[in-house]
């Protein structure tokens, strides 16, 4: 590892995680195909499907899932966003790490008997 101190590791994580958070969006990105609106379409004698769709689905409130179609405009966005959101778990994760060192560490240096 880095010999860099864990307070400047810290502010990293801290200015990283606020970045991420500005971009982040929650969900999972998935494909589809579809049939048209025209009976006459090559999409309903075997052809090839229209695609593919961006959806994203996530998990609502209330536990179901849930999601939405994500128009062409806002691919590069949403799909910045999603994965912004997953590096974002990452950097989280790695900062209760270091908090979790920081506890411990002080708990043995001051309270020790
Ligand atoms: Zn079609």
């Amino acid at each position: 590892m880095a010999a860099k101190r864990k307070s400047e590791a810290r502010t990293e994580l801290l200015a990283e995680i606020g970045r991420l958070a500005d971009l982040a969006i929650f969900g999972t990105l998935s494909e589809t195909y579809r049939t048209c609106g025209s009976p006459g379409c090559h999409c309903h004698r075997g052809g090839p499907k229209h695609g593919p769709h961006l959806n994203v689905s996530y998990r609502g409130d209330n536990g179901k899932t849930t999601g939405y179609y994500v128009p062409k405009a806002a691919e590069v966005d949403i799909r910045a966003g999603i994965m912004a959101w997953q590096e974002l778990q990452d950097r989280l994760r790695q900062l209760a790490e270091l908090t979790k060192e920081q506890v411990l560490r002080c708990a043995k240096g001051g309270k020790a008997q």
